[in-house]
């Protein structure tokens, strides 16, 4: 690799590109990182923390309101935006340096620019700087898509403004079904906004187990956020300080904040590719093998750029992979099945493994158990709110497949709730192991009644 400039050239400084660039220069290569915006990447500036930052802000609502029937009286609460976002930014602008600081410990050059492919060798910077690598790695991430143009789109934000608001809107449409949507619209309605849900499909979350969408989608209008499926904004007209959403539906809805999170799109575009030879997928994503390797043999792709499983833990084990495979010696593919995943939405959603919908297709026997109740916080506090709690068996082998919650903590307990799914455990073991009383949790090992039962046969 003497004839090149560096042996590894990281273009972005995300969750994917921080680590495989850390992970290779640990393994002895010359590693050099270009950013264009900040380093850190969509997760740490824009997407997963300061989202849960506001998640955990906009909570604390429900919580005043809860503490009456524990016996507090509180004084009335108020909410200033700017201190949240004031202090939103510090704990970023922290989590940038540490991550900066880690990489130059570790002995990688990092250059905050713009940077494309010239060849499959070269990389040019914004600068006109051209640095010849003996392997590339693209880990450009993905930014918001608007979907199909309409009249006005200008007037609506992405994710991306959401977290920069000059003030706090009272009144918001989110359009989108996924979950930054039904995240964005919890974090709005918590922190005290009238929100509106639109979304074109017939229910939120698709991809999600039938249960729990239904599931949140009552507790979220319970709670107060209006959800319209079978519609989409057509239209968005400035109207003085606020904002008209015409609706497909030929409703209208007043607004002074109109969020689209329709979804994300890989950054491929204007990248050198197509001219480098590097091929791309039918998702719209880079097209690589289980090592991430691209059509061409030294350029390699990691984390949302690929669009295969778009989660930052995900990017990062790719990431390592990567660097394991080609500065350590060891081909390592990363396993993309029961990765869980939650969505930080009022009431929180848990989930690993398969859909009730998914076992059905795919096992000849598939047996569900479910829970739904009121949890006991709520006895007290008066909140109409319940839990829902769903495992998804394999009816031949008594394997748990798949673990769906509703509720609060849904998130912790199936982080934990993912190695038994990973590791193989059967039902019989979840029957096995002692309950943990009293919690939500513990009705996970504690479910004994089959509600239902499907053998594939039969349901064809
Ligand atoms: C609002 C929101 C909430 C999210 N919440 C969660 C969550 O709760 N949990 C979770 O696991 N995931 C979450 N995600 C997804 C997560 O952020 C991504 O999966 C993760 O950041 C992907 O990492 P990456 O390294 O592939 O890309 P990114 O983190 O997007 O990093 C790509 C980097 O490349 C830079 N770049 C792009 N092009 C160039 C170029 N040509 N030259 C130089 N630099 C370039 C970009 O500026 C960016 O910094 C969320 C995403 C969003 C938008």
């Amino acid at each position: 690799m003497a004839d090149y400039d560096v042996d590894l050239f990281v273009i972005g400084g995300g969750s994917g590109g921080v680590r495989a660039s850390r992970v290779a220069a640990q393994h002895g290569a010359r590693v050099m990182l270009a950013e264009e915006y900040r380093v850190g990447g969509t997760c740490v500036i824009r997407g997963c923390v300061p989202k849960k930052l506001l998640v955990y802000a906009s909570r604390f609502r429900a919580e005043f309101e809860d503490a009456a029937g524990f016996g507090w009286t509180l004084p009335h609460a108020t909410f200033d935006w700017p201190t949240l976002i004031a202090n939103k930014d510090k704990e970023i602008a922290r989590l940038e340096a540490a991550y900066t600081a880690t990489l130059e410990k570790a002995g990688v050059a990092i250059v905050k620019r713009r940077a494309v492919l010239a060849d499959a060798h070269t990389v040019q910077l914004a600068d006109g700087q051209r640095v010849r690598a003996a392997y590339v790695l693209i880990a450009t991430g993905g930014a918001p898509s608007y979907g199909d143009p309409i009249p006005g789109i200008e007037h609506a934000i992405s994710s991306n403004e959401a977290f920069h608001l000059p003030r706090m809107p009272t009144h918001v449409v989110v359009q989108g079904g996924g979950y930054i949507a039904v995240e964005f619209a919890g974090i709005f309605a918590g922190l005290g906004a009238h929100v509106t849900l639109v979304y074109r499909g017939e229910n939120i979350l698709r991809g999600f187990d039938d249960d729990v969408r239904q599931h949140l989608r009552m507790d979220m209008e319970k709670h107060g956020i209006r959800v319209l499926t079978g519609c989409k904004v057509a239209a968005i007209e400035r109207t003085g300080a606020r904002f008209s959403a015409h609706l497909s539906s030929g409703n209208q809805l007043t607004a002074d904040c109109v969020m689209f999170a329709t979804g994300r799109r890989a950054n491929v575009a204007k990248m050198g590719l197509e001219e480098a030879g590097v091929a791309i997928a039918k998702n719209g994503g880079l097209a690589v093998d289980e090592y991430s390797r691209t059509s061409v043999g030294n350029i390699y792709g990691i984390g949302d750029v690929t669009n295969r499983v778009n989660l930052t833990p995900v990017a990062i084990r790719e990431g390592a992979a990567f660097a394991d495979t080609v500065f350590g010696g060891k081909a390592t593919a990363v396993d993309h099945t029961n990765v869980p995943t939650a969505v930080f939405s009022d009431p929180e959603v848990g989930a690993v493994g398969l859909t009730e919908t998914q076992a059905r297709s795919r096992l000849a026997r598939t047996d569900v158990y479910k829970a739904m109740f009121k949890p006991l916080k709520a006895t007290l506090s008066g909140r109409d709110t319940t839990v829902l709690l769903k495992l998804v068996v394999d009816g031949v082998t008594d394997r748990v497949v798949g673990c769906h919650v509703v509720g609060e903590g849904a998130a912790e307990m199936v982080q934990v709730a993912a190695i038994a799914v990973r590791t193989g455990a059967s039902k019989a073991d979840f029957d096995a192991t002692m309950a943990l009383h009293p919690t939500t949790a513990e009705e996970l090992v504690t479910m004994r009644q089959k509600s239902a039962t499907y053998a594939r046969e039969a349901a064809e």
